[in-house]
């Protein structure tokens, strides 16, 4: 990374730069950290012992001596699982542990019956979180136990992914479509009752947005990431950073109409939303109208993979209404990659025609040398984002 491409802090130099600096190994010392932040070495040098005594960075070893004493090297602390990360579906999360690297220590996926309510649910997967942090410290449930803030090893925080829209400020769910009992939960609240480190949360799309942008391409500027599972939503990054919008609904495409005859009737009480049309959820439903006898998005994908004749029509109809949506959005915000993960990334004649659509509705500028991908961090893209989203707030408070 040069100085030319290097992140966008509001701040230049600003303890997040410096620290993504040393984690992306563009700086490995003080005098890397001064040159690329053009920060004077006084200045840096007091701005890295803040870091350091806030367990953010370490010394480590000797650097390359250029004549002289040799440098001590900086180093992001990795290994520690100091962050806790809950990347919340319709039937399943993803819990993990994270270091301050955003590198996943440990991870287990659990069944979740999103029915049974957000206490429940919620009071199950922050006990996970504990279990897997390694030991009961701060993150026990009930917040019975002494929080150890400032020892090494401690939990930071936890960051959560919550499938439907979050306000951005409050943490609280607002109209989610397949959360019963979940409509203005403030799942923040609830959490901060039970834990005594920062709980921030997101909708699961803005977490692979930002999971999938930090591991993939943290030299562009500019992203979109559909996230295409049971439901449909996408994250944006704009100018390196996760865009939320007024309110946090910025890049939530579900309810966008798309063209489709007849139009099917939407959880939001309109017809013809995309989610209504190209989500895993109304694949199963069109195919069940069908006849087909499909039990869920597994269902589906096999039936595809197996080159059902139906379900594979389903799956072209799907990826043009994405690819649709997905033009507009092309040509109105210009990003340098389009990126789509989530399990229906997978299927191929969905990606085909959102591709060829998105080809033949954009700009020849827009797509002269747009980036059309699979989103390539896998299962626990979520959760990395969502460590991230921790990681930053730390780094932001420090
Ligand atoms: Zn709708």
């Amino acid at each position: 990374m040069t100085i030319d491409d290097a992140p966008r802090d509001a701040l230049r130099g600003g303890p997040r730069e410096l620290l993504r600096w040393v984690a992306t190994g563009a700086a490995v010392s003080r005098a890397d950290l001064s040159r690329l932040s053009g920060l004077s070495p006084s200045t840096v040098s007091q701005r890295v012992e803040a870091l350091i005594s806030q367990g953010l960075l370490e010394e480590t070893g000797a650097g390359r001596s250029r004549g002289g004493r040799r440098p001590r090297q900086l180093a992001v602390p990795t290994g520690g699982a100091v962050v806790g990360a809950i990347d919340l579906g319709a039937h399943h999360a993803r819990v993990g542990a994270l270091d301050l690297s955003g590198r996943v220590v440990q991870a287990r996926t659990l069944p979740v019956r999103i029915e049974d309510g957000p206490e429940a649910v919620l009071g199950t997967l922050l006990a996970e979180v504990a279990t897997l942090v390694g030991g009961d410290r701060s993150a026990s449930p009930g917040g019975a136990a002494a929080a150890e803030g400032s020892a090494a090893g401690a939990l930071r925080g936890i960051g959560i992914g919550i499938p439907g829209p979050v306000q951005h400020a409050t943490g609280r769910i607002v109209s989610p479509s397949r959360m019963p009992g979940w409509n203005g939960f403030d799942v923040a609240a609830f959490c901060a009752g039970r834990v005594d480190v920062p709980v921030i949360v997101d909708n699961d799309a803005n977490l692979m947005a930002l999971g999938a942008h930090r591991t993939a391409h943290p030299e562009l500027d500019h992203a979109v990431y559909i996230k295409a599972g049971t439901g449909i939503g996408s994250g944006v990054i704009s100018s390196g950073r996760l865009h939320r919008g007024a309110q946090g609904s910025a890049g939530d495409i579900s309810h966008c109409r798309v063209v489709a005859d007849p139009a099917p009737p939407c959880t939001c009480g309109n017809a013809g939303c995309l989610e209504a049309v190209a989500s895993g959820a109304a694949l199963v439903t069109a195919l069940r109208g069908q006849g087909v006898p499909v039990s869920d998005l597994t269902g589906v994908i096999r039936l595809i993979d197996d080159g059902d004749r139906q379900a594979t029509a389903l799956a072209r109809q799907a990826g043009r209404a994405v690819g649709e949506i997905l033009a507009v959005v092309v040509n109105f915000f210009n990003p340098q990659v389009v990126a789509i993960g989530g399990r229906l990334a997978d299927c191929e004649p969905l990606l085909a025609s959102m591709r060829a659509t998105l080809y033949e509705r954009c700009l020849p500028l827009a797509t002269q040398t747009l980036l059309i991908e699979r989103v390539a961090a896998g299962q626990d893209v979520g959760i990395t984002g969502a460590a991230h989203l921790v990681i930053d707030h730390v780094v932001a408070a420090a």
